[in-house]
C-alpha cells in the first residue's frame, strides 16, 4: 500500500486549547511588546514557537517518571540513562545536563582552556544562538561555514545543512589550527531550516578536524531526524536502521552534546557524552558539579533521567520519524500549493517561511520575519518565531547589526502534539496573510537587551510608536542576493 502512514500512536489524554477573540489578541501582543516570546502561552491557540520540550511523552515515559531514583549520587536512573547512551550511541562517558545549553556552559570553557590561545575560535556549519553565546562567554569567536546552497530557499538540495568544506579548511588555516577550540557540527542545521547534513559531509569534516588535531563536537539536538534524512536520501543507507545510522554519525565525533528536549522526547534534559577523551570528560565533570549539579544528575531529577532513557529509544523509532517528518512536509506542501514561499525542501522539525520573499518591502533591519510572526498571531492566534537578522543580533566588537543570510519565519512542530487538522489551520492562516502581505509593516526596537535579545526585546511597528500596523507601498520585486553565511 503506497499510502502515507498515520501516526504510530493513539491519543490517551488531551490538553484543551482555545482561540481568544481578535481584540484580545491585539491587546495581548501590545502587552507583550510586539514580541511573541513574551506572550502568555494561554493566549496562544497553536504554539509553533519551538519544538523544544513541547512534545508529548509516551505512556512508557510517564510510567518512567514514577520509577525515578532520586538518590543524590549514584542514582539507578542515571545508570539506566548512561546504559541507554552506551547501547544506542556507543558512548561510554555520559554527563546528564539540565538542557542543551547546560552542556555548552560546562564543555566550551574546557575546550577553550585546552587550546590555551589568545584568540580561540569555534567553527560550525551554523552555531545555534545559545551555542554562539556560550562560545563568546568562554572568550571565543565563532565562524559559520554553511553551504551557500542553504541561502537559495526556492531551489531543492538534499543537504542544505552541510559544511562548505573548502571554507572550513580555509577558516582552520586562516585562524591557525592551534586556535580552533572545536569544530561544531549542528545536526540537523537548525538555523538553515532544520536541514540535514550528509554522512559524507560529516565524515569529511571529521577527517579534516582530526588531521588538524581539532576536536569535533556533534551538536545533536535533532540527530535522529538527521539520521532519517541520511536513510532516505544518501546512497547506501536505505536499508540501514535509524539507530545504526545515528551511531555511525556519533562515532565520527569526539563529543556528543544534545538538547534532549528535541529528539530525546522529553520536556527537560540534555546530554554531554564522550567517546574516548577521558581527560576532557573529567574536566567537564568538574564544571558540571559547580554549574549543573553532581555528575550523576546534572540538574535533572531522577525521574527526568528515567523519561529520557526511554525517550532516546523512542526518538530513534522508524515509525515515529516517518510520521513526524511527513507531518512537517504536509504543512510545507500545503503552503507551497498556496503560494507561500518556504525553505525547500522542508527540514525535519519545522517549516521555514521565506519572510524576505513574503514581504519584500520590509528591509532586514525592520525584521520581516518578526513582523510576520506578529501578524500571524493577530490573524490566527498561532505563535511562530523569527530566524533571521533579529535573532542574529549585533557584532560583539563593532555593535553593528549583523545581517542574516536568510529572513525566515519558523513554524516549529512539537513532536506528537498536533494533528494534520491543526496544520491545515496554520496553512490557511498564512495563505490568508499572503493576500495582504504588502500591508504588513516592519518592526523596530523599543527596548533592546545587550545579548540574546530576541528572548526579551520589546518592539513596536516601525515608525509608529505605540500604533498598529500601517500600510506601506510595495516596491518593485527585489533581487534576493544571498549573503555569505555568518556575515
Ligand atoms: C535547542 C538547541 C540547543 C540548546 O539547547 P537547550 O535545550 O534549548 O538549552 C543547542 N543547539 C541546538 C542545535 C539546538 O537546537
Amino acid at each position: 500500500m503506497n499510502k502515507r502512514m498515520p501516526e504510530p500512536y493513539r491519543i490517551k489524554m488531551v490538553e484543551p486549547i482555545r482561540l481568544i477573540p481578535e481584540a484580545d489578541r491585539r491587546s495581548a501582543l501590545a502587552a507583550a511588546g510586539w514580541n511573541p516570546f513574551l506572550l502568555r502561552s494561554e493566549d496562544v491557540f497553536i504554539d509553533l514557537l519551538t519544538d523544544s520540550g513541547t512534545g508529548a511523552m509516551s505512556d512508557r515515559q510517564w510510567a518512567g517518571l514514577m520509577m525515578g531514583d532520586e538518590g543524590y549520587a549514584g542514582s539507578r536512573s542515571f545508570e539506566r540513562l548512561a546504559e541507554s547512551v552506551q547501547r544506542l550511541l556507543g558512548l561510554p562517558y555520559t554527563i546528564p545536563v539540565h538542557q542543551g545549553r547546560g552542556a555548552e556552559q560546562i564543555l566550551f570553557p574546557a575546550l577553550v582552556e585546552r587550546v590555551a590561545s589568545d584568540a580561540p575560535v569555534f567553527i560550525s556549519n551554523y552555531h545555534f544562538d545559545t551555542t554562539k553565546a556560550h562560545a563568546e562567554l568562554a572568550g571565543a569567536r565563532t565562524i559559520n561555514v554553511l553551504t551557500p546552497k542553504a541561502t537559495n530557499t526556492g531551489e531543492y538540495a538534499d543537504w542544505k545543512g552541510n559544511f562548505d568544506l573548502a571554507e572550513l579548511e580555509q577558516a582552520i588555516n586562516q585562524v591557525g589550527p592551534a586556535n580552533v577550540a572545536a569544530v561544531v557540527a549542528t545536526v540537523t542545521c537548525n538555523s538553515a531550516g532544520g536541514q540535514p547534513v550528509s554522512m559524507a559531509n560529516l565524515r569529511a569534516v571529521s577527517t579534516l578536524a582530526r588531521r588538524h588535531g581539532v576536536p569535533l563536537v556533534l551538536d545533536g539536538a535533532r540527530y535522529a531526524e538527521n539520521a532519517w534524512f541520511i536513510q532516505q536520501r544518501e546512497q547506501g543507507y536505505r536499508d540501514r536502521g535509524i539507530a545504526d545510522i545515528a551511531r555511525e554519525m556519533v562515532g565520527l565525533a569526539d563529543v556528543f552534546m544534545m538538547s534532549a528536549k528535541k529528539d530525546g522526547l522529553v520536556n527537560i534534559g540534555g546530554l554531554c557524552c564522550f567517546r574516548d577523551d577521558e581527560e576532557l570528560f573529567r574536566a567537564v565533570q568538574i564544571r558540571c558539579i559547580a554549574m549543573e549539579g553532581f555528575v550523576t544528575y546534572g540538574g535533572l531529577a531522577g525521574r527526568d533521567m528515567e523519561a529520557l532513557a526511554v525517550g532516546l529509544e523512542e526518538g530513534l523509532g522508524q515509525a515515529h520519524l516517518d510520521a513526524r517528518i511527513a507531518q512537517v512536509r504536509y504543512l510545507g506542501d500545503r503552503l507551497i500549493a498556496g503560494g507561500v514561499p518556504i525553505q525547500y525542501p522542508t527540514g525535519g522539525h519545522a517549516v521555514f517561511v521565506d519572510a524576505a520573499a513574503f514581504a519584500p518591502h520590509i528591509p532586514p533591519d525592520r525584521f520581516p520575519g518578526h513582523a510576520l510572526a506578529c501578524e500571524l498571531y493577530l490573524e490566527s492566534g498561532i505563535r511562530a518565531v523569527e530566524i533571521g537578522s533579529f535573532l542574529a543580533g549585533r557584532d560583539p566588537v563593532t555593535g553593528k547589526q549583523e545581517l542574516s543570510p536568510l529572513e525566515l519565519l519558523r513554524l516549529t512542530i512539537p513532536r506528537r502534539s498536533y494533528t494534520d487538522a491543526h496544520m491545515d489551520y496554520v496553512a490557511d492562516a498564512l495563505i490568508a496573510l499572503r493576500e495582504r502581505a504588502d500591508r504588513i509593516t516592519g518592526v523596530e526596537f523599543e527596548y533592546e537587551p545587550p545579548m540574546l535579545r530576541h528572548f526579551t526585546a520589546r518592539m513596536r511597528p516601525a515608525g509608529q510608536p505605540g500604533a498598529g500596523p500601517v500600510a506601506v507601498p510595495r516596491p518593485a520585486a527585489p533581487v534576493v542576493t544571498p549573503q555569505p553565511a555568518g556575515a
